[in-house]
């Protein structure tokens, strides 16, 4: 968001952030364009509004003796219906996580635990977020054998060479809908179909996929789907997992306490981020595809923008269908992490994807597409939303160009 602004929702917006910042005390830098949705989405306002009159409420959902635990369990419910409606799910397949952190691990956890004996290989892309490989890889203690799909240099998962893989003794499958950092979108159901088709357990990490693409967890033949709110301007701390019935086998728990989530997730439910998710999906299913298109146009801008700037920018995996926020550059010569810094406090935007930060070394994504690590830490994501704008995106351009000006 660029301050000041004009336009009516995102003053809306601005002022909230204003009144924010007045009551904690937080600087926000006179002119600063954030372009790091893929990262974390700004709150919309409509959901900060609902979760705070749901603040105001005794939250635990399973105090059923008395009327304040069945409001709560009311709203808890209202939430996964939206949540459920958003991604073509039942709601009683959908149980609440912290995150879609949370929501793979108990998917690829869970569905290795309870997967028959002659199934003991695991198959995931090359490119899919840290909380999914990680989480099967930990299986191989348990006996499994995990195995990386590679992928094209556009990052996609070629179908025939997931074909190639498949078998009776596959387990599970997880490959992610949408990519973290160069926003390939796959061709989830024909993977799905293929994966059906030998029985096994597909996982499908949504987490970027909702503000992308129409998800359609029945129509992608998906068993399990994760996402996470923060990425689709809900709150932080609170995703979900849903788990179809008539998935090849349910997966079993791995966390242990009380009975909540069908025993895969215990504990109290946090029932204002709840309905903060609930209010995130809902809107997510009204905006669509118009919000997808003006969003997309809005990168298509920057990208010619900065293309007027350094002819020879290259967008990473250009022909494949893409997250219409996401534009991911390669600007040869330049050191992206440089240019980030030099770029602050105007516009933030990523390297990488933030929660590989802190591991050091070149991109495994860019890397999996064939780039080497010089060309890999030439790259920049700037990533689109809700509340971005023309006049953000011109700013931002400006920003570029006199910056990489400056280091001529
Ligand atoms: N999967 C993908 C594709 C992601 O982009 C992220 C967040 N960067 C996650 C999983 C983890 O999500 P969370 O922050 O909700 O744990």
């Amino acid at each position: 968001m660029l301050l000041p602004v004009e336009t009516s929702g995102l003053a809306v917006y601005v002022n909230l952030l204003a009144t924010v910042a007045s009551a904690t005390g937080l600087r926000m830098p006179r002119e600063s364009v954030y372009l790091d949705y893929q990262a974390s989405a700004p709150i919309d306002p409509r959901v900060l509004s609902a979760m705070t009159e749901a603040y105001a409420r005794p939250s635990n959902a399973s105090s059923e003796e008395h009327s304040f635990g069945w409001e709560a369990a009311a709203r808890v419910k209202h939430s996964r219906v939206a949540v459920a409606d958003c991604i073509n799910a039942l709601p009683e397949e959908v149980i609440f996580t912290s995150g879609a952190t949370e929501a793979n691990n108990i998917a690829i956890l869970g569905a290795s635990k309870a997967a028959p004996v002659g199934r003991r290989r695991i198959l995931i892309s090359a490119i899919e977020h840290k909380s999914v490989s990680a989480a099967a890889f930990a299986t191989e203690a348990l006996g499994f054998k995990v195995e990386v799909v590679p992928v094209t240099p556009d990052g996609l998962v070629d179908p025939a060479e997931l074909a190639s893989r498949l078998g009776e003794d596959v387990a599970i499958v997880s490959i992610m809908a949408v990519n973290n950092e160069v926003g390939t979108i796959q061709p989830v159901s024909e993977l799905g179909r293929l994966v059906r088709s030998v029985g096994a357990f597909f996982h499908v990490d949504a987490t970027q996929a909702l503000v992308a693409v129409d998800v359609d967890m029945n129509n992608w033949g998906a068993d399990a789907l994760s996402l996470s709110g923060h990425k689709i301007y809900g709150p932080s701390g609170i995703g979900a997992l849903a788990i179809g019935f008539d998935a090849p086998w349910q997966p079993q728990a791995v966390i242990y306490g009380g009975g909540q989530e069908r025993g895969l997730r215990p504990g109290t439910m946090p029932m204002p981020l709840c309905v903060g998710l609930g209010e995130a999906c809902r809107l997510i299913s009204i905006a669509g595809e118009s919000e997808r298109q003006r969003v997309a146009e809005l990168r298509d801008h920057l990208g010619a923008l900065l293309k007027t700037t350094r002819a020879d920018i290259e967008v990473s995996c250009a022909s494949a269908l893409r997250h219409p926020g996401c534009l991911h550059v390669r600007l040869p010569g330049v050191t992206a992490s440089d240019l980030l810094l030099r770029l602050q406090p105007n516009v933030a935007a990523a390297t990488g994807s933030a929660c590989t930060s802190g591991i050091i070394g070149p991109s495994h994504i860019l890397l999996a597409l064939g780039m080497t690590p010089t060309q890999a830490n030439e790259c920049i994501r700037f990533s689109i939303g809700r509340f971005s704008s023309y006049e953000e995106i011109n700013f931002a351009a400006e920003c570029v160009r006199s910056v990489l000006a400056g280091s001529d």
